[in-house]
């Protein structure tokens, strides 16, 4: 079995993008059971009342049970509410249920509403018998208390990138957004990683993409893009990652050297990262 680099200490994750249908949840997913295979502690939490990242990659989230939305609100830790994914078992999430949809008003009034997700996580690695090296934050398509409370809860946001025509459209809006965490409530925040889902090498549109995302973040951008396939879109219906569901084939290739690129990001090309988007 190989094995990637591990870092020597937790990576906090957000996979962040305010557009929908981007990659975001499918990302997380096959990048965390990536490196879960290859020797990695993975904590994943879902921060989508969808709760599609769940759903994926094997674990309960009907409304009622233990969820991320207990953890917000103070009831549970994340201790009590993870569950181990069933076909990795270095890999553990906490789930999310339609019940969060509601937290994002009901935790509005509190005085360390952008921390909650923060709070707990420091907790939990504080707290835990085990060392995790990633913890993956999935993120709901918008801008608003959920997606905030994982920028403060994370050194490191990874943006999914989708292969399409309006590819570019929010990116400013949300790497404005980034920044003005960053500036009030999280200054080790920096998008660490962009990567370009949903490609097609077979168009000129997909390489155009590529380049100009590539030209305007060239440390960030991953050189491995994630290829359009029919089994990435089928594994989640099996509750599997692509990992797990189709391991030979394409999808799962790519998001593995995805990972392995990840993985290789030592903390002195972060540093860089980190102190040349604070020029910019
Ligand atoms: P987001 O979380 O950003 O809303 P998802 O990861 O849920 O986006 O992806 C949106 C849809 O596109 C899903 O149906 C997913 O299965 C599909 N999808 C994502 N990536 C790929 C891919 N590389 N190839 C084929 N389908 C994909
Ligand atoms: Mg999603």
């Amino acid at each position: 079995e190989a094995k990637f680099p591990k870092p020597a200490r937790t990576r906090l994750i957000a996979v962040a993008n305010q557009k929908g249908g981007v990659g975001k949840t499918t990302s997380t997913v096959n990048l965390a059971a990536a490196l879960a295979q290859n020797g990695a502690r993975v904590l994943v939490i879902d921060m989508d009342p969808q709760g599609n990242c769940s759903t994926a990659l094997g674990v309960r989230h009907e409304s009622g049970e233990p969820s991320v939305y207990d953890v917000l609100e103070g009831r549970m830790s994340i201790a009590e509410v993870k569950r181990q994914c069933p076909d990795l078992s270095s890999l553990d999430v906490v789930p999310a249920s339609i019940d969060l949809s509601g937290a994002e008003l009901e935790v509005a009034q509190f005085e360390n509403r952008n921390n909650l997700l923060n709070e707990a996580v420091q907790q939990f690695l504080r707290e835990s018998n085990e060392h995790f090296d990633y913890v993956f934050v999935d993120c709901p398509p918008s801008l608003g208390l959920l997606v905030i409370n994982a920028m403060c809860a994370v050194r490191e946001m990874l943006i999914p990138i989708q292969a399409e025509y309006y590819a570019l459209e929010g990116l400013g809006q949300l790497i404005n957004t980034i920044g003005l965490v960053q500036e009030h409530f999280n200054p080790i925040l920096t998008v660490s990683t962009m990567m370009v889902t949903m490609f097609d090498k077979r168009t000129l549109l997909s390489r155009e993409v590529y380049n100009e995302v590539k030209s305007h973040y060239p440390s960030i951008v991953l050189d491995t893009t994630i290829p359009r396939t029919v089994k990435i879109s089928e594994a989640p219906s099996f509750n599997k990652s692509v990992i797990s569901y189709d391991p030979r084939g394409m999808g799962a290739i790519a998001y593995g050297e995805a990972a392995l690129e990840i993985a290789r990001r030592s903390p002195v090309v972060l540093d860089a990262i980190a102190s040349r988007m604070k020029e910019a």
